[in-house]
């Protein structure tokens, strides 16, 4: 029988561990976090994560069933040659930047701080943004530095060019798009703050195929940034693929911290079938651009709503009036219908929603449920 045992005295299966031993052995930090949860959606419309709603066609899945079939697994993933020449053609990545694989970009993000970051060393984003940020700053044992929007939910230069000054960060995150808000910092707030920053500016790309300006081109030039992206969002989520690219100097340190074969040999046969099929990836994304402002000009329509500007597939709702965000997120929820609550994470998010772009029937549904919950309210 397989247990685990310590000496001569095997564990009883389901024995629980003595607490203090927990507690003394655990980082008090971590001992006083709550695990990353993920939303439970149980069937009904999911709005919650900015995932695609579109699934693949027959033709890219038949092509995902043979590029399955014929991968070996028996062996450890190779150097993944043929996908970085694929990776690179699919996303117009310069020929002359590094290029690095991960597994998801939150993995990258956590390569990054390990790299950079001794104890103490200050890891600075714009708050509030993707919480993964903080989460690899605190795990990382970084200094979290988060410099708020302003109440319009936009970037504060003067703000953030201010507390680069103070805490020299080694490590800045900017998601361009920005999550939660949907908003895109403007270009010259951007090299601002590339010129300001005493370390490394990583641009995080994740919503990239929804908006309409990228650094991609720049990623062998711009020498303290490195770009990171994610096919998560562009309708691949399951498959935990992301990529960062930039000077070679700078991603060849970070493949020092990485896993090896961190990206396994599924997730490399998949890609390669779903990128020979990137056509159906963008069409999609298209869709979901085209259907982002009809859907935003209604929510907008609905009276105690208001819509900020969104460059990507999601959309924030502020809820005003006697109308309040979390009554709203309860109704929604009571009729299977799934989107973001913030609860108090942030005082900027107050009483809002954030709710990605489904399909044209999905955003239809969701209207006829906001209407009719706030005829009754
Ligand atoms: C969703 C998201 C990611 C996460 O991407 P994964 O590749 O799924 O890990 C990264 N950055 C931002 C800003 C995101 O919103």
């Amino acid at each position: 029988m397989n247990q685990v045992s310590h000496g001569d005295t095997p564990l009883q299966s389901g024995q629980a561990p003595a607490p203090d031993r927990v507690a003394a052995t655990v980082r008090r930090d971590i001992r006083a976090m709550a695990a990353y949860s993920i939303g439970h959606a149980d069937g009904g419309i999911k709005l919650d994560a900015m995932e695609n709603p579109y699934g693949l066609p027959d033709a890219v899945r038949d092509d995902i069933a043979a590029a399955v079939r014929a991968t070996a697994l028996n062996r450890y993933p190779d150097d993944a040659a043929a996908l970085h020449r694929a990776v690179r053609q699919a996303f117009d990545i310069p020929a002359t930047a590094g290029l690095l694989f991960g597994n998801g970009s939150d993995e990258l993000i956590n390569l990054i701080v390990q790299a950079c970051c001794e104890p103490g060393d200050v890891v600075l984003a714009p708050a509030p943004s993707f919480v993964i940020f903080e989460m690899a700053a605190r795990f990382n044992h970084a200094r979290y530095v988060g410099v708020p929007l302003t109440a319009g939910l936009e970037l504060d230069l003067p703000a953030m060019l201010a507390a680069i000054a103070t805490h020299r960060p080694k490590v800045i995150f900017l998601a361009l798009p920005n999550n939660p808000t949907g908003g895109m910092w403007p270009t010259a707030a951007v090299q601002a703050i590339l010129d300001a920053a005493p370390g490394l500016v990583v641009i995080d790309e994740a919503y990239q195929p929804f908006a309409d300006h990228t650094w991609m081109p720049l990623a062998a030039e711009l020498p303290n940034a490195v770009v990171l992206r994610t096919v998560s969002k562009l309708g691949l989520a399951g498959l935990r693929f992301g990529y960062l690219a930039g000077p070679a100097a700078w991603i060849g340190e970070f493949d020092k911290v990485r896993p090896p074969y961190n990206v396994d040999v599924l997730t490399q046969a998949v890609l390669l079938a779903v990128l020979r099929h990137k056509d159906v990836l963008d069409g999609q994304a298209a869709q979901l651009r085209a259907d982002r402002e009809p859907l935003a000009k209604a929510l907008a329509e609905l009276p105690g709503v208001v819509v900020h500007p969104s460059a990507a597939n999601f959309l924030l709702l502020r809820f005003s009036g006697k109308l309040r965000a979390d009554a709203v997120h309860q109704a929604l929820k009571s009729r299977k219908i799934w989107v973001r609550a913030f609860g108090g994470s942030d005082p900027l998010l107050n009483n809002c929603l954030r709710i990605s772009i489904g399909t044209p029937a999905e955003n239809a549904a969701l209207l006829a449920a906001l209407r009719e919950i706030l005829e009754r309210s």
